[in-house]
């Protein structure tokens, strides 16, 4: 009855979304702060009747708000957004890659990377971190690839490449291949790579409204790349479904794009909390890997990830543990409220 492409899909397994709200959640990277007042106000005001119409099909309302929050010379024509940067790399996967050369991404990196490699016949290569856990920029354009893609900062390890050594990638990558950086964690720290657009006209940027924006469950999610780039990415979406976004999620993505300031102090907030609960494990005896985004990547000698994993789901709190040989040790810990990473220490003091 199954198509033999069916048969051969390796699907991607989310972190946990108990529903009894029995955990504090800190598995998920997901914002422990709501979204802006702005956006709660839009959607009181929501007229329902405009759930009759289709959706706004270019999203222009959106993209010009995108582009006008991004400023650093980005225009509308250089937005193209979907459901989430899950669905924006879906499409990303189909336009750019190649089924006779692999497309490179990091050994350790988002997982979904593999699983749409592989829904799309892609082949990959994973190409191996530098033994402090960076990515290897050097490694990253040795040999014949489609394109190649990564987190900045990566996932899960939340180090961030310095915008230098991301200059050097491009330098001697081929500009007629696509460089595509996933920047889903970059407000918490990083340094955008958005300039640089300008003189590579093959960088591909990819951001979400999941993390710094609070808005996991709205689905949001957006490309920044030069207008040709943007054309050709439409071509694949209008051959697959050609309304994503729905109006509603339109309208708060605008809302919260015109509040700007509020997420830049919950996200500065969540930097900081990030960095003394760091500073406080490491005091602790854990090595905890220099993080730029709202996680962090921490083991304990003579501890797997996932014994830590259940002493500390035991006592209430989730976080998360990767049976991926090489990483097997860590736990990654989503950074929540000042409350949450107190009551996380404490039970990680007793391992
Ligand atoms: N890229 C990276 C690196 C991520 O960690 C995530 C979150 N799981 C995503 C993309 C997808 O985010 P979303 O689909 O919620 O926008």
């Amino acid at each position: 009855m199954f198509a033999k492409r069916f048969t051969g899909l390796n699907p991607y397994v989310p972190g946990e979304q108990p529903k009894d709200r029995a955990y504090v959640k800190l598995n998920a990277n997901e914002n422990p702060y709501p979204p802006s007042p702005a956006v709660g106000k839009t959607v009181h005001e929501f007229n329902v009747a405009d759930f009759r119409l289709y959706p706004d099909p270019d999203a222009a309302e959106l993209r010009a708000a995108i582009a006008r929050m991004l400023g650093l010379g980005v225009t509308s024509d250089m937005i193209f957004i979907g459901n989430g940067s899950d669905e924006v790399l879906s499409f990303i996967f189909y336009t750019f890659f190649d089924s006779d050369r692999p497309v490179f991404f990091p050994e350790h990196t988002y997982s979904f990377y593999p699983v749409y490699s592989g829904y799309y016949g892609i082949p990959f290569k994973k190409i191996p971190l530098r033994p402090d856990f960076s990515i290897d920029p050097d490694a990253m354009v040795a040999g014949e690839s489609s394109g190649i893609i990564f987190p900045n900062p990566n996932a899960p390890t939340g180090m961030y490449m310095p915008l230098a050594e991301l200059r050097t990638i491009l330098a001697r990558y081929p500009a007629d291949r696509a460089v595509i950086v996933d920047e889903a964690y970059i407000d918490f720290g990083g340094e955008t790579a958005i300039p640089l657009l300008k003189e590579y006209k093959n960088l591909v940027i990819i951001r979400t409204f999941s993390k710094s924006f609070c808005f996991a469950g709205a689905r949001l999610g957006f490309v920044v790349a030069n207008p040709e780039i943007i054309k050709a990415i439409f071509v694949t979406k209008n051959s697959f479904n050609h309304f994503p976004v729905d109006v509603l999620t339109q309208k708060i993505g605008v809302a919260a794009c015109n509040d700007s300031e509020y997420y830049k102090r919950i996200n500065s907030l969540i930097a900081s909390t990030r960095d003394s609960f760091a500073e406080a494990l490491r005091g602790s005896g854990w090595e905890v890997l220099p993080s730029l985004t709202n996680f962090v990547f921490a083991r304990k000698e003579g501890h797997t990830g996932s014994e830590v994993y259940e002493f500390i789901k035991g006592n209430g709190i989730l976080v998360r543990f990767f049976n991926i040989p090489g990483i097997t040790e860590f736990v990654r810990i989503s950074i929540g409220t000042p409350e949450d990473m107190r009551a996380l220490l404490d039970i990680m003091k007793r391992i």
